[in-house]
C-alpha cells in the first residue's frame, strides 16, 4: 500500500497514541488540579486502537509512540503493547516506544521489554523530592527512582524529558545533566507550550531554552551533532558524559518542515499538528465496517489536511493557551 506523503511532500512515518486523557499526576504545566476527563465510555476499546495502529503502519509508519495521559495507568494496557510488538517481529514497525511519567515502571519495565520495548522516555522535573511534589502535586519521586532502576535492569534505553521551568528548576540544570550522565541516561529539555487551561499563568514560569544552554555551556562541552528524530529537538553531545542532550524549543525555532508525525487520540480523533485545532474523526468510520476501507479513506483524507506548521505563541498580551486541548489529550 501506498505511503502517506501530505500536501507539503512530507512522508509520515511516526504515528503517537495517547491511549488515556487520565493520570495520576497533576503537573503544573500539564494539568489543573481539578480536571474533568473525558467519560470512559467515549474511549477506544484497546483493540480499536490497535486496529487503527495496524492500518497505519499498512501505510509506512515504522515508529508508535504510546503516551497519554499517563500511559501505565490505562487498565490492562500491556495487552496494547504485546499486540502492537508482534508488528516488530513482522518488519513492518520499526520501533515501538513510550512516553511515562515512570510512576508505575517499576511494575512494567520487564513487560515492556518483553514485548519488544527497547527505548523510554521518562518524564522528571526535579531531583528533590520535595520539588518533585510540587511540580506533579500528586507524585513520589522514589516511586519514579525504583522506576528508572527496574527499567535499567530489563534493558530498557532511556530518556529523561525535563521541562525547564523558570525558579523551579533552573537551579538544578548542572545537577540534572550530571545525575542523567552517571545514570547513562540521555536528557532533553522541554521549553512549556501554551496547551490547556491550567491554573496558573505558563509566562510565570517560560524559561527559553537559549537561557538553558547559556548556563550549560559554562560548565559542559555541547557538541553539535545531526542526529536528529524527525521531532522538534536538536540534539548535542555533552563530552564529558558522551550522553545526548536534546533542546525541545517549539517557541523558539521552526521545526515544522521537517514534521514527520501525527496524533491520535485515546476517542480515534487524529491530530495532524500539536499546535492546530484541525483534527479528523477516525472512530466513526473505523465502527462503520468490519474492514478498514472507510478507515483508509478517512486517513488519507487527514494526511491530505496536515497543516504546514503551527504558530504558538507565549506572551504577556495573549496569556490564553493557543490551543485549548491538554497535552495530555494529544500525548505531547
Ligand atoms: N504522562 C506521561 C509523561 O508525563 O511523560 C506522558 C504524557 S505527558 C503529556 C508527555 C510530555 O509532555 C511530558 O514530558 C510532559 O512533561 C510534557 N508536557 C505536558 N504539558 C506540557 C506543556 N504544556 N508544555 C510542555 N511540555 C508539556
Ligand atoms: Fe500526567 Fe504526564 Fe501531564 Fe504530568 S505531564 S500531569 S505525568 S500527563
Amino acid at each position: 500500500m501506498s505511503s502517506l506523503i501530505d500536501p507539503f511532500g512530507r512522508t509520515v512515518s511516526y504515528l503517537r497514541v495517547s491511549v488515556t486523557d487520565r493520570c495520576n499526576y497533576r503537573c503544573v504545566y500539564c494539568m489543573s488540579e481539578n480536571m474533568t476527563f473525558l467519560p470512559k465510555s467515549d474511549l477506544l476499546t484497546l483493540e480499536e486502537l490497535e486496529r487503527i495502529c495496524a492500518a497505519f503502519i499498512r501505510r509506512g509508519v515504522d515508529k508508535l509512540r504510546i503516551t497519554g495521559g499517563e500511559p501505565l495507568v490505562r487498565r490492562n494496557v500491556m495487552s496494547l503493547f504485546r499486540n502492537l510488538g508482534r508488528h516488530l517481529n513482522s518488519g513492518g514497525l520499526r520501533e515501538l516506544t513510550l512516553t511515562t511519567n515512570g510512576s508505575r515502571l517499576a511494575d512494567f519495565a520487564d513487560e515492556l521489554h518483553d514485548c519488544g520495548v527497547r527505548r523510554i522516555n521518562v518524564s522528571l522535573d526535579s531531583l528533590d523530592p520535595g520539588k518533585f511534589n510540587d511540580v506533579t502535586r500528586w507524585g513520589r519521586l522514589d516511586d519514579v527512582m525504583r522506576g528508572l532502576e527496574a527499567a535499567k535492569s530489563a534493558g530498557l534505553e532511556i530518556k529523561i524529558n525535563t521541562v525547564a521551568l523558570k525558579g523551579y528548576n533552573d537551579d538544578e540544570l548542572d545537577d540534572l545533566v550530571e545525575w542523567t550522565g552517571r545514570e547513562g541516561f540521555d536528557l532533553t529539555f522541554i521549553e512549556t507550550m501554551p496547551l490547556g487551561e491550567i491554573d496558573e499563568d505558563r509566562t510565570d514560569r517560560y524559561l527559553p531554552l537559549s537561557a538553558v544552554r547559556e548556563h550549560l555551556e559554562r560548565r559542559w562541552t555541547l557538541e553539535e551533532t545531526d542526529y536528529r528524530t524527525g521531532g522538534p529537538a536538536r540534539y548535542m553531545k555533552i563530552r564529558e558524559t558522551g550522553k545526548r542532550l536534546g533542546l525541545i524549543t517549539p517557541l523558539t525555532h521552526n521545526f515544522c518542515e521537517s514534521c514527520n508525525r501525527v496524533r491520535l487520540t485515546c476517542t480515534g480523533t487524529l491530530y495532524m499538528c500539536l499546535g492546530q485545532e484541525d483534527a479528523a474523526d477516525l472512530r466513526t468510520p473505523l465502527r462503520m465496517s468490519e474492514g478498514d476501507g472507510r478507515l483508509m479513506d478517512a486517513i488519507d483524507e487527514a494526511i491530505g489536511r496536515k497543516p504546514k506548521g503551527h504558530d504558538f505563541v507565549i506572551d504577556r498580551a495573549g496569556a490564553d493557551p493557543a490551543v485549548d486541548r491538554h497535552m495530555s489529550v494529544t500525548g505531547g
